[in-house]
């Protein structure tokens, strides 16, 4: 449940990013934990930043998928999902929504730990940490496909 509110908040744009906080008049750094080179917002986090993009090649080179990665082509994280989620057959679109949460979740977990821990894991162990997890969520029987 608590991955699912997350994704409303991305998919709105709501995730407590530099631009939201400085809106709110919260402290905040500009700049996106993760690549240090861009402003962050939602956007930027899930769709733009090199970081990001590695894991998603990461996650597509693993899951044997034809999926676009997430790029300045797509203007949101809703018309990227659509867009990922059409390239997967029917019976696995399901387990492929499960991942992309599971991905926006690790990357936002990572940002935090950036953030407020000091600590810092390249996008390659990310990537493992998302496997681990795919198959932790697949025991529960929240994945069935991958
Ligand atoms: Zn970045």
């Amino acid at each position: 449940m608590r991955c699912r509110f997350f994704m409303w908040l991305v998919a709105h744009k709501r995730c407590l990013t530099a631009n939201n906080l400085a809106r709110r008049g919260w402290p905040h750094n500009t700049s996106c934990p993760l690549c240090i080179v861009a402003s962050e917002d939602c956007t930027h986090l899930f769709m733009h930043c090199h970081f990001t993009k590695h894991v998603w090649e990461r996650v597509r080179t693993w899951s044997r998928a034809n999926f676009p990665i997430p790029d300045d082509t797509f203007g949101s994280t809703n018309k990227w999902w659509l867009m990922a989620r059409k390239r997967a057959p029917k019976s696995m679109r399901r387990d492929f929504d499960t991942v992309v949460i599971l991905v926006h979740w690790t990357i936002w977990k990572e940002r935090n730990s950036r953030i407020f821990q000091q600590e810092c894991s390249k996008a390659d162990r990310v990537f493992e940490l998302i496997i681990e997890d795919i198959h932790s969520w697949k025991a529960a029987g929240c994945i069935i496909v991958f």
